[in-house]
């Protein structure tokens, strides 16, 4: 019996559980935060679903399709039908490319961190959420520990799965008291290698419905010369979100203008991404929101792939690693598939 600890319920994490679920492994999953599937995240205030990470996911994948619209519940999943349009530096809005739109673009009504909390729950693993691990042992026969915030230990574990942002992992590698603690410090420097970008989301709620200049779900800069915004959404044309007549606008502003107000951004700051969402719909209402909402990304979107044949030596160490960084893009679809893929090393480790 394989015991197989996984660090983080994101899309990757759960989807490995969720792929390892009718091996013999037994699977424990511990999650820092109080909910499920990580950046593919969703608040909720006063009969309001607002997608605050990931906007929405597509299953243009083989694996992902099936996963999402065959295996699991689809009662909920909701497809977003308005075309996401671009807008450049200078603030002129135009259809795009017709290509990007083809795929379709799915959440769920109650929000897109259904998919991770599907899958998680799917897996039947045990799960132990609000359980930050702080720090790693290996024991003499390979076997790890597993300690979190409360020092309470867990384990051990034949296979550790980790699937945080690559810095947050490397950072856990780093500190680790490993049997070869060289070995261990390689893998930590190669995910501490991927750079990720920082990014501000501020969320911009109306009780009035807003107007658009055009039938788009998404506005999304593509020249990246925009000063302030990246991508505009609107969480009503998502069934189940918004009541009638309501408007949630989500910007996330570039990682420029979020870097020096991710620590503490002002009421000030709010204010000036209304107004830019405001100029860029032409749109005067847009710069008075009735209520507002901010995320800090430390760590949003992976800017580059990381070495997956320098990961690939965690096995000798019963580590394994999966996520974005795997797979060089910060997609909610491409995250799922480093777990389902990573799970088909995990069942095959340490056999024959
Ligand atoms: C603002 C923003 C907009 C985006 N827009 C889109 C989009 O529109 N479409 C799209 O497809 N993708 C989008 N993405 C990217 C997508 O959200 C990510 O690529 C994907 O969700 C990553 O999943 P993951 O499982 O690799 O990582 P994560 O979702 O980060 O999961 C890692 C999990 O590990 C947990 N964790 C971390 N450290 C520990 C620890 N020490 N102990 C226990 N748990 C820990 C975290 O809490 C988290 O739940 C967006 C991301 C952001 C931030």
């Amino acid at each position: 019996m394989k015991r197989v600890a996984i660090i983080g319920a994101g899309v990757a994490g759960a989807a490995a559980a969720y792929a390892l679920r009718e091996t013999s492994s037994t699977l424990t999953i511990f999650e820092k935060s109080r909910g499920f599937s990580g950046r593919a995240a969703t608040r909720r205030r006063d009969g309001i679903y607002y997608d605050h990470g990931a906007n929405h996911f597509k299953t243009d994948h083989e694996r992902v399709h099936r996963i999402v619209r065959e295996e699991l519940s689809v009662i909920g999943l909701t497809r977003i039908d308005p075309d996401v349009w671009t807008f450049d530096g200078g603030g002129t809005i135009e259809e795009g490319d017709p290509e990007r739109n083809e795929e379709p673009k799915w959440s769920y009504r109650t929000g897109i961190h259904r998919l991770g909390k599907r899958l998680a729950l799917a897996s039947e693993a045990d799960i132990h959420l609000e359980t930050r691990i702080t720090h790693m042992r290996q024991e003499e026969d390979g076997r790890w520990k597993l300690e979190d915030q409360n020092e309470e230990e867990h384990g051990a574990y034949n296979v550790v799965l980790m699937t945080p942002p690559a810095p947050q992992s490397a950072q856990l590698l780093g500190n680790a008291d490993a049997l070869s603690e060289d070995d261990v410090q390689q893998l930590a420097d190669t995910l501490d290698g991927v750079p990720y970008r920082k990014q501000l989301t501020v969320v911009l709620g109306y009780d009035e419905r807003l107007e658009r200049p055009g039938s788009f779900y998404g506005l999304i800069n593509t020249d990246g010369e925009h000063d302030a915004l990246s991508w505009l959404s609107f969480e009503e044309d998502k069934a189940g979100h918004v009541p009638d007549g309501q408007s949630v606008v989500i910007a996330q502003m570039t990682p420029d203008w979020s870097a020096p107000r991710l620590d503490d951004p002002s009421e000030d700051d709010i204010a000036e991404a209304a107004q830019e969402v405001a100029t860029l719909l032409g749109e005067d209402a847009a710069a008075n929101p009735d209520w507002t909402d901010t995320q800090r990304w430390r760590y949003a979107l992976p800017e580059d792939i990381a070495d997956a044949d320098a990961l690939k030596d965690g096995k000798a160490k019963n580590l394994f690693f999966a996520g974005d960084a795997l797979a060089g893009t910060g997609r909610v679809q491409a995250a799922l598939e480093t777990g389902l893929d990573v799970a088909e090393r995990i069942e095959a480790h340490g056999e024959a």
